[in-house]
């Protein structure tokens, strides 16, 4: 991870962090030694000269080196290199010492070995601080080689040494751990900021994806939303290096079913005997034949969004507490993040709609018929498409009003809505003119579904409170076919629209069709 100043941050942890805590064993170090001074000059007046003189100066020159510790290692420009000078440094110094001083000053060495190998671990990996212990564990051995001690002070030295080396690893571990923390951490933060800031549901998916990918060591991965039917639509499946696209499981007797049922997560470190516990459980099956020993899963809960996030493995034991507590943090954003993209949907939907009919308006039309066109084009396959405008519409609206007039231009956009297909597209052209795009759709196609929307209208009949039933107005129709009567939109629209005008001289209530072509191979 790259910090502010373009260096790299040691394991995430800052240089002043470092320096925060390796300050309680440089104190100590300072102490100590001082007090090596002050023990020497003081209770061994009469000891030998050179071994006190040099007991003095180890502990004038220890003093100094740690009180300048902070300075030589802020200012180091490789702190790893730093570390390992200093490993060498204190080993040396702490090793060779025990061959000029009287064994009873001994342990002292090991007191300040200690806290060398704290300070060394915390501002570094493991090999300098196992270096430096067994560089001062190997000059003790050859001193009392030289100088025999009993067994028993053997094993002191022996437990000394080790417990120096567990001080290292336990450090190293919280470090890890801490270093693990922090890049879950950070993720989460930057998952956060993007998916927060996108408004494309896809995207968010594809961010999440990534999110899982960096942080958690899964086999399987899944965001699962509930849909009508009780059916559970997984939207990103991941399976065992495998996507799978749109997969739909039944919510009823599923693990992600009972985590959207009872809105709880749910953490199963081993399958084969936990998942049995849960009350209507089945164990299912889904992506690759392997099953997951490991599971857990939590709540996509906002306004919108209901579904499940879920990660297993297959293996046991496979996740701690603080993964379900990072997929909790991740479900969350998720949940808010899919509530905007909805949020944004609907109001992009909204805005290519005509507000009283619901059929796209005008702008969105054109540009749907272009991309049809488009679509068509490249098929091979013609397209249709029908003016549409109720015919005596302005004397109606005056008999009637305005407001059956209304009820009338929905009612015919229902009609026309429920006479074509899906992939169809109606559009409100202006006041009571409506158009209709028939994708793949031939002349004789078109005037059928032209047909039926006339028929519909005829027989239509609208129930007022103050008039009773009335009649509904017809509708002149004009159908124009793409690409064989003209490749360019306007003009298709124009033709159209010609067509449309004819049906109208021909007394209203008429269908003008468009002349019929032989059908196009793919
Ligand atoms: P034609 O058969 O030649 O199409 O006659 P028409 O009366 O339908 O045509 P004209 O263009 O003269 O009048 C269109 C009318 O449609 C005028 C207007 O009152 C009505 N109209 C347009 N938009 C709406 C609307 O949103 N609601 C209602 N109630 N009426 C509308
Ligand atoms: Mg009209
Ligand atoms: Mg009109």
């Amino acid at each position: 991870m790259k910090s502010k100043s373009g260096k790299f941050k040691q394991f995430g942890i800052s240089l002043q962090e470092n320096l925060v805590s390796i300050q309680p064993a440089i104190l100590a170090g300072i102490f100590m030694l001082v007090a090596t001074i002050t023990v020497t000059v003081v209770f061994y007046p009469q000891g030998d000269a050179s071994g006190r003189l040099i007991l003095i100066l180890y502990g004038i020159f220890g003093s100094l080196y740690l009180g300048f510790y902070y300075y030589l290692y802020t200012t180091s420009p490789n702190k790893s290199f730093f570390a390992w000078v200093n490993a060498v440094f204190a080993g040396l110094a702490l090793g060779t010492i025990t061959f000029f001083v009287p064994k009873e000053f001994h342990y002292l060495f090991y007191s300040l070995l200690f806290i060398a190998n704290l300070t060394t671990s915390v501002i570094s990996s493991r090999g300098p601080a196992y270096f430096l212990t067994l560089c001062v564990t190997a000059f003790h051995i050859i001193q009392h080689l030289q100088d025999p001690i009993p067994p028993s002070e053997w094993i002191i030295h022996a437990g000394l040494t080790i417990s120096a080396l567990v001080g290292v690893e336990v450090i190293q571990q919280l470090k890890n751990l801490s270093q693990k923390q922090i890049k879950r951490l950070e993720i989460l933060n930057e998952v956060s900021r993007q998916i927060v800031s996108t408004l494309e549901k896809k995207q968010i998916l594809t961010l999440l994806n990534a999110a899982f990918q960096n942080v958690l060591e899964a086999d399987t991965y899944y965001i699962g939303t509930l849909e009508e039917g009780d059916e559970i639509h997984l939207q990103l499946f991941y399976d065992d290096g495998e996507y799978f696209d749109n997969m739909r499981v039944k919510k009823e007797g599923t693990l992600s079913g009972w985590v959207i049922d009872h809105q709880q997560e749910l953490f199963l470190s081993d399958l084969r005997n936990q998942a049995v516990a849960l009350e209507g459980v089945n164990y299912v099956l889904m992506g690759k034949s392997k099953g997951s020993l490991s599971w857990m899963g939590v709540p996509v809960k906002g306004a919108h969004a209901n579904g499940v996030m879920v990660i297993a493995s297959y293996h046991h034991n496979a996740f701690n507490q603080s993964d379900l507590e990072l997929l909790n943090n991740i479900a969350q954003r998720a949940a808010l993040a899919l509530d905007n993209a909805h949020h944004h949907a609907m109001v992009q939907e909204e805005a290519r709609l005509d507000s009283l009919t619901r059929v796209l308006n005008h702008g969105h039309f054109i540009k749907s018929l272009r991309e049809k066109a488009e679509e068509c084009a490249l098929n091979n396959h013609p397209l249709s498409l029908i003016m549409l405008d109720i015919d005596y519409f302005k004397e109606y609206n005056d008999t009637y009003g305005h407001q059956v007039g209304d009820e009338i231009l929905v009612r015919l956009c229902n009609f026309i809505r429920e006479n074509v297909k899906i992939e169809d597209v109606v559009g409100r052209w202006g006041g009571e003119e409506f158009a209709v795009v028939l994708p793949n759709t031939d002349s004789a196609q078109a005037m059928q579904v032209a047909e039926r929307i006339q028929k519909s209208m005829e027989r239509f009949k609208l129930q007022t409170q103050r008039m009773g039933s009335i009649t509904a107005p017809t509708v002149s129709q004009g159908i124009a076919i793409f690409p064989n009567e003209t490749n360019d939109v306007s003009k298709l629209i124009d033709l159209a629209d010609s067509r449309l005008y004819t049906a109208k001289e021909r007394g209203r209530n008429q269908i003008e069709s468009a002349p019929s072509f032989p059908q196009t191979s793919d």
